[in-house]
């Protein structure tokens, strides 16, 4: 990793590279607590945190220079003068256009870097991928607690506190994200939230979520049918689980993005529905939930050994409801391991 930064910086004649994310910060130093600055330079790397964190610095990122930050953007614009730095690259999507003002200052050139810094943590280390298999076991074994407790009446709310308190009470930090539980034409919303809408006998009902470990993410979604399955519905669960399954066959190294999210997307558009499929195939998955890569018809990229990344086709039909299955997988050589169970034939609750 450092070998890339510092490849970064002499590619772009940098003096510094400056990291504002969460994720960025504790995978570059190990420091979880979310806020700060790292500022990277071939000689070494500096955590800049406030009084709040240092404490949490010292121990968690004991092998970086910890450096006590006072008055925020203006403590590192004093930092960064110090230091008579010339060129400084940004992590531009993590710092806001005030923070920029703030550090803005006569003899430094800023560089924003977007799509250089988008590489970084996209090859996962073993160590990575077992934090993210754990994630995995925590949130398949909470989920499979609460599919056993779905029945007409329990509203999409009360299903998805429960999937967050079972994965939480198994030892997920907090969630990957908000579960997401949709019932009925709901469904249909690729992101929605969940509501105190009641579901009902016969209906579909949409499960998106995922825990927690080391930091690191798990994402999965089924969809079920409480009763019995709509005729229409069930057709759209065929021909999404046909696109899941031919999205993870092309999944191998060195097949493009693009590729993956053809091969889903080929068999919706035959079916007749690629209006209803709007989003990517899929995106990867660490420290981040949603991370780079993303695999839709216009990224650019191909997959390496290691990349852990969501196949997640879905149809959408709007007022009627909506069918999603998503897998986490990881790329290999000669095509990948599946690391959530592959439990995703049609299920009637
Ligand atoms: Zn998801
Ligand atoms: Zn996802």
């Amino acid at each position: 990793m450092s070998e890339r930064l510092n490849q970064l910086l002499l590619g772009k004649d940098l003096d510094a590279l400056l990291f504002f994310s969460p994720e960025n910060l504790r995978y570059l130093t190990g420091f979880s607590g979310g806020e700060g600055v790292v500022c990277f330079r071939p000689q070494g790397i500096s955590l800049l945190v406030d009084f709040r964190y240092f404490e949490e610095a010292r121990l968690e990122a004991g092998q970086c220079e910890i450096h006590l930050l006072r008055q925020g953007m203006k403590g590192l614009r004093e930092y960064l003068k110090e230091r008579r730095f010339r060129r400084v690259g940004l992590e531009a999507r993590a710092i806001t256009l005030s923070g920029f003002q703030e550090i803005l200052q006569e003899g430094i050139e800023f560089i924003p870097l977007t799509h250089e810094l988008d590489p970084l943590r996209a090859v996962k280390t073993p160590e990575e991928v077992r934090k993210i298999q754990e994630a995995v076991r925590i949130a398949e074994r909470a989920f499979e607690e609460v599919l056993e407790d779905v029945r007409a009446g329990l509203r999409e709310i009360d299903l998805a506190l429960e999937l967050e308190y079972r994965m939480r009470a198994m030892g997920s930090e907090g969630v990957a994200f908000e579960a997401i539980v949709l019932s009925g034409p709901r469904t249909a919303l690729p992101h929605g939230r969940p509501s105190g809408r009641p579901i009902g006998e016969g209906e579909v009902v949409l499960f998106d979520f995922g825990a927690r470990v080391g930091g690191y993410c798990s994402d999965k979604t089924r969809t079920a049918f409480l009763g019995k399955a709509d005729p229409e519905l069930r057709r759209v669960y065929e021909v999404v689980l046909e696109a899941h399954d031919r999205a993870l066959e092309a999944v191998r190294a060195g097949v493009s993005f693009r590729e993956v999210d053809r091969a889903a997307r080929q068999v919706i558009e035959d079916a007749g529905y690629g209006e209803f499929f709007g989003h990517s195939t899929g995106h990867g998955v660490g420290l981040a939930v949603h991370e780079f890569p993303s695999l839709s018809p216009d990224s650019e990229g191909i997959l390496e050994e290691g990349m852990v990344i969501t196949i997640e086709p879905g149809i959408y039909l709007p007022q009627k409801g909506g069918v999603r299955i998503e897998d986490l997988v990881l790329v290999k050589d000669n095509g990948c391991e599946v690391l959530t169970k592959r439990d995703c034939e049609l299920k009637i609750l």
